[in-house]
């Protein structure tokens, strides 16, 4: 099915997160073929343009995958059945079901002859034995080996990447695979359950804030480390590693690593105010220590994410306050806006 006019570029999971910013990013760098694919109804999606084509497919479908890679060049699916640490200690079948999403759209990338391919993968794919401990755990990209991944979602990934990496070496598929660091934002999940900890914390003290009651829940006991990646970096870090010969997967993600209870000090703040914490110890709260070395992308790339959580976070704060705002009024439409041709 390969042809000489192969042009479009297809973004899978593009009614989301990480999806959707990228689209955006695609458009402002003046790509005009571009296939926007998902299975939410497109009123659904969290940004939308009307100079894209904006599919609503099911891609755990193999006939729904040939459809979204027809005439492609590149393929970016980020399609995943995916959350925080609720959903996915919640969800683990679900979870691991994605890889139908990702096993259909290499074997349709393969027919359609598309040229180069990007899967998201996660840092939930380490080893949980080297995240015991609490404090900054750099975990380089070997440390996924011997495999011991997150139960359900890490599990999924770390296949999906090995999937990947066979199709380019026995089908010569070019595929690339970054393994995402926490992707927090403005028009990220920010209610209803599968949101992350950077939004959640947003949420619950702009709630606090504006409804008087000073007071937080802060899942397990707030002293478990991550490092958070604003989603201008990682749309930037895609892009690089897409473009790049880097065959193996590679950590996207920030090296800034900090606690719970120090992401609630930076909200509380952003938002100038201090609220008593009520710790819930039986929430799920996922490994004790993980932060991204990124001695390879550095090595690769001479770059690494770079924009501080301070900064990342005053304009997520802001973005959910807002949110927030318009939802209280009733303004249930705000978060899938559709946003005009407008660059
Ligand atoms: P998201 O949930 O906002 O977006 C994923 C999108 O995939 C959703 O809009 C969902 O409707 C869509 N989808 C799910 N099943 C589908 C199906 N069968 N067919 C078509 N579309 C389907 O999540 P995100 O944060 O934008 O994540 C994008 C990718 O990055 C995922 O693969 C995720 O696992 C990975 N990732 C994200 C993070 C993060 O912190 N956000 C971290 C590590 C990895």
């Amino acid at each position: 099915m390969a042809s000489a006019a192969n042009t479009t570029i297809v973004v899978t999971g593009a009614g989301g997160f990480i999806g959707g910013a990228l689209v955006a990013d695609l458009r402002k760098r003046g790509v005009t073929s571009i296939r926007a694919v998902d299975i939410k109804p497109v009123d659904h999606w969290y940004q939308r343009f009307d100079d894209v084509e904006n599919l609503s497919l099911d891609l755990n479908a193999a006939k729904n995958c040939e459809t979204a890679s027809q005439g492609a060049t590149e393929v970016y699916n980020l399609a995943a059945n995916m959350g925080g640490m609720g959903f996915i200690e919640h969800n683990k079948a679900l979870c691991m079901l994605s890889v139908l999403i990702n096993t259909q759209m290499l074997q349709a990338s393969l027919k359609c002859g598309v040229q180069r391919f990007f899967y998201s993968s996660s840092a939930c794919v380490y080893n949980a034995d080297k995240q015991r401990e609490f404090g900054t755990v750099s975990l380089k990209e070997e440390d996924a080996y011997p495999a011991l991944a997150e139960d359900g979602y890490g599990w999924e990934k770390l296949f999906s990447e090995r999937m990947c990496r066979h199709f380019r070496e026995d089908f010569g598929l070019e595929t690339r695979v970054a393994r995402f660091h926490n992707v927090y934002g403005p028009w990220g999940t920010w209610y209803g359950g599968r949101e992350k900890a950077p939004a959640a914390i947003c949420r619950k003290v702009v709630e606090a804030k504006l409804k008087g009651k000073h007071e937080i829940e802060i899942w397990g006991t707030g002293e478990q480390t991550r490092s958070f990646m604003f989603i201008d970096d990682c749309i930037k870090g895609i892009d690089l590693i897409f473009r790049s010969q880097i065959h193996e997967p590679i950590n996207l993600g920030s090296g800034e690593a900090v606690s719970i209870n120090g992401l609630v000090d930076i909200v509380e703040d952003i938002a100038g105010i201090r609220l008593n914490r009520k710790y819930d110890l039986g929430a799920p709260k996922g490994v004790n220590g993980r932060n991204s070395d990124n001695t390879l992308i550095q090595h690769y790339l001479h770059w690494e994410p770079d924009t501080t959580l301070r900064e990342g976070l005053e304009k997520t704060y802001a973005w959910i306050h807002d949110q927030f705002v318009a939802r209280e009024r009733g303004d249930a439409g705000v978060l899938h806006e559709a946003v005009t041709s407008t660059h």
